[in-house]
C-alpha cells in the first residue's frame, strides 16, 4: 500500500460507544511527519465532554464485559491478533510516519505489539482463585479474581502500538472496560487497533479512545469520576508523579511505567564483539527514544578504549534518513523539542570536557534528525549521565573495579533497565543482583519479552507489564469466608 492509502484507511475521530464520532467541538489536531516536518493528517481533538462520554460508555459496558465468558474474551483478542498479523506491513508504514522509526524497526514494534493480544488471549482462561480450609477448620477460605473495572490506560509516543496492548491486552482479559488516551504525536496507530479490536468483535463501549491536544484538561475530570476505577500510565516520571497524586484522591488502583537511566556495564572479561552488537541495539532501538535504552556506557578501563573506537565506528556506518525509506537505519526524533533536548545534553558534557567521538550534532535540514553520537572522558556530574537522553547518543565512562561499576549504575533516582556483559557466572549473577533495578539484560541489549514482567522500581515506577504479572494489575482479589 501507498503511505496515502495507509493514511487514509485509518479513523480519524475519537472511538466511543462502539462509534467513531468528531469531537463535540469539532476541533481537530494535526498529526505531523517528525522527518519532515510536515502536516500527515487531523484527528479528532477530544475536550472534557468527549472523555466523560467515553468513561460513561466504559461504565456501561463493564458489567456485560465482566460477566463474558473468558474463553470468549480470549478469542477476540486472538482474533485481533490474527488481523494484525494480516496487516503488519500496512500498520508498520503508519506507525513510522507518525513516529519516524525505520520500517524495520516498526515491524519489529508491530510483533512485539501483538504478542501481548497472544499472550493475554491465553491468561484470560487462567484467571484462578483458591478454597483453603482456615487454620481452626471452622471455616472454609474461598478466594476470587474479579476485574478491577473501567480503567484510564495512558500511553506514550515512542512505542505507538506496543504500550498501548501491553495494557489493553492484559484489562480485555481480566474483563475491565477502558478509555484509551495516545500521545497527540502518534495518535494514528492507536485508531488503527481499535478499529480492528472492533473488527474482531469486541463489543461497543469495553474499549474507547480519545485522541487529544490538551491531555491533562481532558483527562483531569475523569479522576473526579467515581466511575473510573483504574489509572494505567506509561510516560515521564514526571507526569507520573503529578497522576500518581491526583488518583490517589480517589484511591484508584495505580499502575506506573515510568521513565529510566539504564547504566550498561561491560567488563574486561566479556565477549567485546558481543557487547558491541548488543550495545547497538540498546542504545539505538528507537533512536535512543526507549525508557530501557542505554543511557549510561560504563566500561572495564583495559577495553574501555577499545570498546568506544569500535562503537563509534559502528555508529558511522548507520543510514539517516526518513523512516519509511527502506535504506533507513536510523529516524527522525519526535520533535524539535527533543532534538534541541538532546542537543543540550551533549553541549553541556563537551562543555565539562567530554570528547566527541562520532556525532555530536542535529543534521540540517528539514525533520528531527540528530547524528548517532558516542562521547568519552564524560564528566561524572554531566547532564547526559544524570537525565534521560531519549536520543542517540552514548556517553562512555571508565571504571576500575566491579563494586565502583556497581556503585555508578545505581547512582540515579530511576530503576528500570540494567545491562552486564559479562563471561564470568559469578559476576554475572552478583552484579545482577546487586543492580537496583525492575529489569536486567545479561549479556542481552533487548530483553523485553511478552512473557516476562516489565517494570521499575524507584523512581521508574510500579507494577509489571506482561508475564504472569500483567493481568493482576487488573484483577482485585476477593475473599469469601464460609462457615461450616
Ligand atoms: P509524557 O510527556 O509523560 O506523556 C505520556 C502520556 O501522558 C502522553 O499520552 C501525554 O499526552 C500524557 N500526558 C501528559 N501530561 C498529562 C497530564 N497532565 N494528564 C494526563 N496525561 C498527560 O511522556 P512522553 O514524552 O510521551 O514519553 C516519554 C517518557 O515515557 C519517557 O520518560 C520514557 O522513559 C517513558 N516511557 C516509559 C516506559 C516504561 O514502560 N517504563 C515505556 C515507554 C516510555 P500528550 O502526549 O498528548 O501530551
Amino acid at each position: 500500500m501507498t503511505e496515502s492509502e495507509v493514511l487514509n484507511d485509518v479513523p480519524k475521530e475519537l472511538f466511543i460507544a462502539g462509534a467513531w464520532r468528531p469531537a463535540s467541538s469539532g476541533a481537530r489536531l494535526e498529526v505531523e511527519d517528525p522527518a519532515t516536518g510536515q502536516p500527515l493528517c487531523e484527528v479528532a481533538d477530544a475536550g472534557e465532554a468527549d472523555a466523560l462520554a467515553a468513561l460513561a460508555a466504559a461504565h456501561d459496558a463493564q458489567a456485560a464485559w465482566g460477566a463474558h465468558p473468558p474463553r470468549e474474551r480470549g478469542e477476540i483478542l486472538r482474533r485481533a491478533f490474527e488481523l494484525i498479523n494480516e496487516r503488519t506491513d500496512e500498520l508498520a508504514m503508519l506507525m513510522s510516519l507518525e513516529m519516524g522509526k525505520s520500517l524495520v524497526e516498526a515491524r519489529g514494534e508491530v510483533a512485539y505489539a501483538n504478542d501481548f493480544l497472544r499472550w493475554f488471549s491465553e491468561e484470560a482462561v487462567r484467571i484462578r482463585g483458591s478454597y483453603s480450609v482456615s487454620p481452626n477448620g471452622k471455616a472454609r477460605l474461598l478466594t476470587m479474581r474479579q476485574p478491577v473495572g473501567p480503567c484510564l490506560l495512558i500511553t506514550p509516543w515512542n512505542f505507538p502500538l506496543a504500550m498501548g496492548t501491553r495494557k489493553i491486552g492484559p484489562a480485555l482479559a481480566a474483563g475491565c472496560t477502558m478509555v484509551v488516551k495516545p500521545a497527540k504525536q502518534t495518535p494514528l496507530s492507536m485508531l488503527a487497533l481499535g478499529q480492528i479490536l472492533s473488527q474482531a468483535g469486541l463489543p461497543a463501549g469495553v474499549l474507547n479512545i480519545v485522541t487529544t491536544s490538551h491531555a491533562g484538561a481532558v483527562t483531569d475530570p475523569l479522576f473526579d469520576d467515581p466511575r473510573l476505577r483504574k489509572l494505567s500510565f506509561t510516560g515521564s516520571t514526571e507526569v507520573g508523579r503529578l497522576l500518581a497524586r491526583r488518583a490517589m484522591d480517589r484511591v484508584l488502583r495505580v499502575s506506573m511505567e515510568l521513565g529510566g537511566n539504564a547504566a550498561l556495564l561491560v567488563f574486561e572479561d566479556a565477549d567485546l564483539e558481543l557487547a558491541i552488537d548488543q550495545t547497538m541495539m540498546a542504545k539505538l532501538r528507537n533512536m535512543g527514544e526507549a525508557c530501557t535504552s542505554a543511557n549510561r556506557l560504563y566500561v572495564a578501563a583495559p577495553v574501555a578504549e577499545e570498546f568506544a573506537r569500535r562503537l563509534a565506528a559502528r555508529m558511522e556506518q548507520l543510514r539517516l534518513g526518513r523512516g519509511v525509506d527502506p535504506d533507513t537505519d536510523v529516524g527522525p526524533l519526535i520533535d524539535a523539542i527533543q532534538r534541541d533536548k538532546v542537543h543540550e545534553l551533549v553541549t553541556d558534557a563537551v562543555d565539562r570536557g567530554a570528547t566527541v567521538l562520532t556525532g555530536g550534532g542535529p543534521l540540517e535540514g528539514p525533520g528531527y534528525f540528530y547524528r548517532p553520537t558516542v562521547l568519552t572522558h564524560v564528566a561524572d556530574q554531566s547532564r547526559v549521565l544524570t537525565e534521560e537522553i531519549f536520543g542517540p547518543v552514548a556517553p562512555i565512562v571508565s571504571f576500575d573495579t566491579e563494586a565502583e561499576a556497581i556503585a555508578k549504575a545505581n547512582d540515579t533516582e530511576y530503576g528500570l533497565m540494567g545491562y552486564v556483559f559479562t563471561s564470568d557466572l559469578g559476576r554475572a549473577l552478583r552484579v545482577a543482583e546487586a543492580l537496583d533495578t525492575g529489569m536486567v539484560g545479561l549479556n542481552q541489549g533487548v530483553p523485553s519479552n511478552t512473557a516476562a514482567p516489565f517494570g521499575g522500581v524507584k523512581q521508574s515506577g510500579f507494577g509489571r507489564e506482561g508475564g504472569a504479572e500483567g493481568i493482576e494489575e487488573y484483577l482485585s482479589v476477593k475473599y469469601v469466608g464460609i462457615g461450616v
